[in-house]
């Protein structure tokens, strides 16, 4: 009989698609062939989501077998929704019926299924088909107790964050403003908040949560999950820190590096700070210009990867127009210096370059982990979703990155003046903080490395989600 599988189910956006399936591939290697994999896939409803996802899973599939990619049909997106979060929920849920018949369709046991961090309302599908239900969360475990903390937060804080007086207490970090609560979370009267308190809820249910990170990065938080701290002493389902879990297939070959690769093989070693803002960042022409003078009076190298305003009713930065965005003669006047580029980048390759010393990052997860692994400091520049709480954990608790001032009343906006403070702090070599940030950094490289080899924490955890897993799939077949 064919193996038993898990089965998969993530949003397409890339942070969350290529995250799950690379859990998922490391989740089938440990299982040595005693599970298989089948991943659900949405049809995402822009054209421009739904060639990108078409282009992750060719790749996937020409790496070799293993995945089984099953599409669901299309559904009708929903209208009037006011923000990202309401929407990706809302569509996630279209999908029941087709998730419920394609797992009934399935010829082999399901072991288990694995829900993106949106997908909770899929518990109940998961329930009627009676198979154990996890949920991958693609953020870190202090944004997750965050979440399990919330609905209790939701009935004691009467006012929006944004305007409560006081720190918020969460247990096993150190008190949190909240004004770097996750951005869907701020207005309470927007549907995503609504949204966020009912994944937040059913988080609860779950056989077991799957987390993107290693014990040795987020120890305390972990504990005070386990202890049930973050949930009034009830005890929350078990934690899986798996990660980092990073898909490092370059996306060059290594014979023909990408422009930016070949234009950092011609720097000094540490000398370049990397400026990238994530899959949806992007800046004005204002902004731009702000940096580039920044930029500039800092001295230091940079390779800045520049991205236009979306269009009106869109949310997918477009490739930048120098012409508009930068200064008269920022171009020449850098050349020696600095490098943009106006369009998606190769994140990784660069981060792994010998040349890049330090990152201005708008502080996506996915994005700090990629920076960690390789070692390399960072100044938090969060834009959207839970990146100002991410700025707030990565400076005040975990420690490899220097602080900016972000002004979040401002559309997160940074003067040239902060922004050249804070390169220089990050970057110059007799900097305290520079120095402090670097030498955290290159220790979290280590323990990176070391908690996902084998006998680490990271590799064990997976081995026990593999036997919890399995355990459930003797259930099934009985
Ligand atoms: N990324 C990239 N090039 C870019 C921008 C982003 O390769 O120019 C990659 C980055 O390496 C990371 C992902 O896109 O793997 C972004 O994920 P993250 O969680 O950091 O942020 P999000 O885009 O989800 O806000």
């Amino acid at each position: 009989m064919a193996p038993p599988t898990v089965v998969f189910f993530p949003f397409w956006g890339a942070g969350h698609l290529m995250s799950m399936l690379d859990a998922g591939k490391r989740l089938l290697a440990r299982s040595g062939g005693a599970l298989s994999l089948t991943v659900l896939v949405m049809q995402p409803p822009t054209e421009n989501d739904r060639s990108e996802v078409a282009g992750h899973i060719r790749r996937e599939e020409a790496s070799g077998p293993g995945i089984r990619f099953h599409h669901l049909p299309a559904v009708e997106p929903p209208t009037d929704c006011v923000g990202v979060e309401e929407f990706i929920s809302l569509f996630v849920e279209l999908h029941a019926d087709h998730v419920k018949a394609a797992i009934s369709a399935l010829t082999c046991p399901v072991a288990a299924v694995v829900l993106d961090l949106f997908g909770t309302t899929l518990l109940d599908v998961c329930r009627e088909l009676d198979v154990p239900a996890y949920v991958y969360f693609t953020a870190n475990a202090a944004s997750y107790a965050l979440m399990l903390r919330l609905p209790a937060l939701h009935e004691e804080v009467t006012v929006d964050f944004e305007d409560m007086e006081s720190m918020v207490y969460l247990p096993g970090l150190p008190p949190v403003p909240p004004t770097s609560f996750p951005l869907p979370v701020m207005d309470k009267k927007n549907p995503n908040y609504t949204w966020f308190v009912y994944h937040c809820r059913r988080f609860m249910e779950a056989d077991g949560v799957i987390i993107n990170t290693a014990s040795v990065l987020e120890q305390s938080v972990l504990a005070a999950i386990a202890d049930g701290r973050c949930t009034h002493g009830v005890p929350a389902p078990t934690v899986y820190p798996v990660g980092p879990v990073l898909s490092l297939t370059m996306s060059s070959p290594a014979e023909q590096p990408h422009e930016c690769v070949r234009w950092l093989d011609l720097q000094p070693p540490a000398s370049v700070v990397l400026l990238c803002f994530g899959s949806g960042g992007f800046s004005t022409a204002t902004q731009a210009h702000e940096i580039a003078h920044g930029l500039e009076r800092s001295g230091h190298r940079f390779l800045w990867v520049l991205r236009g305003p979306p269009v009106a009713g869109t949310q997918q930065p477009l490739d930048a127009n120098f012409g508009e965005l930068l200064p008269e003669g920022f171009l020449e006047r850098t050349k020696e210096k600095g490098l943009v580029w106006p369009r998606k980048a190769p994140q990784k390759e660069i981060l792994a370059h010998a040349a890049v010393g330090g990152f201005v990052t708008h502080g996506g997860w996915n994005s700090i982990l990629e920076s960690l692994w390789y070692g390399v400091p960072m100044v938090p520049w969060p834009l959207y979703a839970e990146q100002h709480f991410n700025a707030f954990t990565l400076v005040a608790y975990m420690g490899p990155a220097v602080a900016m001032e972000v002004d979040r009343k401002r559309n997160n906006f940074v003067d040239a003046s902060e922004l050249e403070r804070a390169v220089k702090a990050l970057m110059d070599s007799d900097s305290d903080d520079g120095r402090k940030a670097r030498e955290k950094a290159t220790d979290m490289k280590a323990a990176c490395r070391k908690a996902v080899e084998e006998g680490g924490s990271s590799y064990y955890a997976l081995g026990r989600l593999y036997e919890d897993i399995r355990k459930g799939a003797v259930r099934m077949s009985q």
